[in-house]
């Protein structure tokens, strides 16, 4: 009886005490991913990389939105949302309980505003990405005046890109920053 006290000391615990205290996860724990809209810039890159179609986005042409949308029954907690995000807006947390009382508490949504074309009027892109644009080409070194410059030319769409109907002054602005020849 004695030497099974001592194998019992010696082994120490070797059960948890789940789930009346927190299991304890190791730091690469693929969970649930946590989604944060204030990072996010509605840029689509984490739907795009999603392999198993638990990401979308979807606009709305007549309420000037874009709603990206997270359902986490098709997850498959592979972490390439994370791993594309530009503005850690999405990361994988030690979440693992994932029963829900409400099938819609599977379902996540943030909606976003988008910019309307400069030249065409038509909405092209999510406002949040335009501005996070805006701050990178800052952050790259252009003053505010130069990024001001060229705001039609940031907030044109694509289709007006290619009909050439950019102003040829934000042209000229955007392509001597491109070289590096900023006064
Ligand atoms: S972890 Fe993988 S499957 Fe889950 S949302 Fe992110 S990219 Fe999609
Ligand atoms: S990649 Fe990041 S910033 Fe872009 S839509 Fe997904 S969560 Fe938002």
């Amino acid at each position: 009886m004695l030497k099974l006290f001592k194998t019992i000391l010696k082994t120490g615990e070797a059960t948890l005490k789940y789930p009346f205290a927190p299991l304890p996860v190791c730091d690469n724990f693929r969970g649930k991913p946590e989604h944060k809209p204030e990072q996010c810039i509605a840029c689509a890159a984490c739907a795009v990389a999603c392999p198993a179609n638990a990401l979308t986005m979807s606009t709305d042409a007549e309420a000037g939105t874009i709603t990206w949308s997270f359902f986490v029954g098709r997850c498959i907690f592979c972490g390439r949302c994370e791993e594309v995000c530009p503005t850690k807006a999405i990361v994988l947390s030690p979440e693992f309980e994932l029963a829900v009382a409400n099938a819609a508490d599977m379902y996540q949504h943030a909606t976003f505003k988008l910019a309307k074309c400069a030249q065409c009027g038509e909405y092209f892109a999510p406002k949040k990405e335009v501005e996070y644009t805006a701050d990178l080409l800052k952050h790259a070194g252009m003053t505010t005046e130069a990024v001001e410059s060229i705001s039609d030319l940031l907030h044109t769409c694509t289709d007006c890109k290619r009909k050439q109907n950019v102003p040829e002054a934000d042209k000229v602005e955007f392509t001597r920053y491109l070289k590096g020849n900023e006064a």
